[in-house]
């Protein structure tokens, strides 16, 4: 800073970065003690069908995820015999509120956490920047929005997600795991990890064939052939005709009688954003491959694009002959066929009615 002039960190491009990769690379001791431990999978390729997945194993997760399972089961029976009302909400429109079973939320309160990194405006909005306290990739932290939001991706959120990427660059990639698609705090917050799913590497490899849906504005929406999950390919280099198209098929996914959970996964690269988004079947945690109960936790949009992770340590030694289980479990948690068809007639409509 000179003369005492007042410089802005988040509008200098890189300053971002710059915060984040410090708050990694120093390790400042408040935050390493309030996290649980440091990311160090193991990983490996396996092949099948002409696809390869990366399985990772984060051991020192495993015991967070099998119990948030746990209060998870335990909670749907509690709501599946006292309430109606949890039941007749849609997953994209359900309320900010604490887990099942706790009775706080632990995003908010943020100026008490000890895992804040930092206050930043995006978009003209306050957001917080917060470490993930059990992280499951490099650099992995969250934006969170300052208010009680419900977890819900808003054209808003949307707009100030692309911001913050922008400012990271094109090695980080940002996750938004909706309620019922993985999601297991119901408080807006962004995933962004260091990293990118393994559906990227085929992408660019061509051994998937993106299929053009429609270009419109500088905004192209592409559907694909060749994954287990029907996934949608979002890009464009102006955020504001990108937002407000996303948007489009955030609402088509929870019109009518439609009520499909989504992921979302993307990246800053060249000037624009690529954006993938898996509209999901409702299921959450795939049939477990016989004789390993613990095959796997929830899948978010890691697991639906090709880098998952496994719950077992002895399956994780054996994992290749079960290769085939893999695309088996992301086609379980994926849409049909039939169900893609009709969203994309309806998103279509939604489109065109922008006009
Ligand atoms: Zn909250």
């Amino acid at each position: 800073m000179m003369g005492g002039e007042f410089e802005s960190v988040d509008q200098k491009p890189g300053s971002l970065r710059l915060v984040i990769d410090d708050a990694f690379t120093l390790k400042l001791r408040s935050i390493a003690e309030a996290m649980s431990y440091q990311f160090n999978p193991e990983r490996k390729l396996v092949h099948c069908r002409g696809l390869s997945f990366e399985v990772v194993l984060n051991a020192a997760r495993l015991t967070y995820v099998r119990n948030t399972l746990e209060k998870l089961r335990n909670s749907n029976h509690i709501s599946e015999s006292h309430s109606a009302i949890k039941k007749n909400t849609k997953h994209s429109l359900q309320p900010h509120q604490p887990v099942p079973g706790d009775t706080s939320c632990s995003l908010c309160a943020v100026e008490v956490n000890p895992l804040l990194i930092k206050k930043v405006e995006l978009v003209r909005k306050q957001y917080a920047l917060v470490m993930n306290k059990r992280p499951w990739g490099f650099h992995n932290f969250m934006l969170v929005t300052i208010d009680a939001q419900p977890q819900a991706m808003t054209r808003t959120e949307l707009l100030a997600s692309f911001e913050l990427l922008k400012h990271l660059g094109s090695d980080y990639e940002g996750i938004f795991t909706g309620v019922g698609a993985g999601a297991s705090v119901y408080h807006f917050h962004l995933q962004v990890h260091k990293g990118s799913a393994m559906i990227w590497r085929h992408l660019e490899s061509g051994s998937i064939k993106p299929l053009m849906v429609f270009s419109s504005n500088g905004v192209t929406v592409k559907s694909c052939d060749g994954w287990p999950a029907r996934v949608f390919f979002f890009e464009g280099a102006s955020f504001e005709g990108l937002a407000t198209t996303i948007q489009c098929m955030i609402e088509t996914l929870a019109k009518g009688d439609n009520d499909f959970p989504y992921n979302i996964g993307f990246r800053y690269s060249c000037g624009g954003v690529q954006l993938i988004l898996i509209p999901r079947s409702g299921i959450e945690q795939p049939t477990c491959i016989l004789g390993h109960p613990n095959s796997w936790g929830r899948f978010g949009f890691l697991e639906m694009a090709g880098s998952v992770f496994l719950l077992s340590p002895t399956l994780f030694e054996t994992i290749e002959d079960s290769a085939e289980s893999i695309y088996e479990a992301i086609e379980e948690m994926s849409i049909g066929a039939s169900q893609e068809a009709l969203l994309i007639n309806a998103f279509r409509e939604s489109v065109a009615n922008l006009r």
